[in-house]
């Protein structure tokens, strides 16, 4: 389906709804088409984007959205924010990940070579660890987990 914003020779603006491009064509040229407010059959396409040029409303501009950002994050300064989102993330991979502890780096082989069920793990790796699993292709990440304290 497809929406065209119409309007009639009384100036009267209304959404009509067709198949396709072709569709609207067809009923416009067959005089298929009526105002819903006064029956005028003088019906014509326009773009939405005069809307605001007719007097009507004009469209209320999307919200700019930030990814994971919620209501109470309102009126925070951006670094804030951040800390909000990070310790929020880092929430959801220590509630969605199973904790290995220091046995990370051997499960982590584990899983990579399919001796072990893929899942998510977390746990502690040395740097030289962390740079070994790094080098064999094992898609690790590091996450310096702050004080709980002061991110909400
Ligand atoms: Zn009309």
């Amino acid at each position: 389906m497809i929406v065209f914003d119409l309007l009639c020779g009384a100036g009267h603006r209304f959404e009509g709804w067709y198949n396709s491009a072709a569709d609207f064509a067809s009923q416009q040229e067959r005089r298929l088409l009526n105002c819903p407010s006064c029956g005028d059959g003088q019906v014509r396409r326009v773009p939405s984007a005069t809307r605001a040029n007719l007097g009507a409303e004009p469209p209320k501009p999307a919200p700019k959205r930030v990814p994971g950002k919620t209501p109470d994050m309102e009126g925070k300064d951006p670094f804030a924010i951040a800390q909000m989102l990070y310790s929020r993330m880092l929430d959801e991979l220590l509630t969605n990940t199973e904790d290995v502890g220091r046995d990370f780096p051997t499960k982590a082989r584990d899983i990579f070579y399919e001796r072990a069920p893929g899942r998510p793990i977390r746990g502690q790796a040395t740097d030289e660890e962390h740079q070994e699993l790094v080098d064999e292709g094992i898609p690790v990440a590091r996450f310096p987990l702050p004080p709980k304290e002061g991110l909400n």
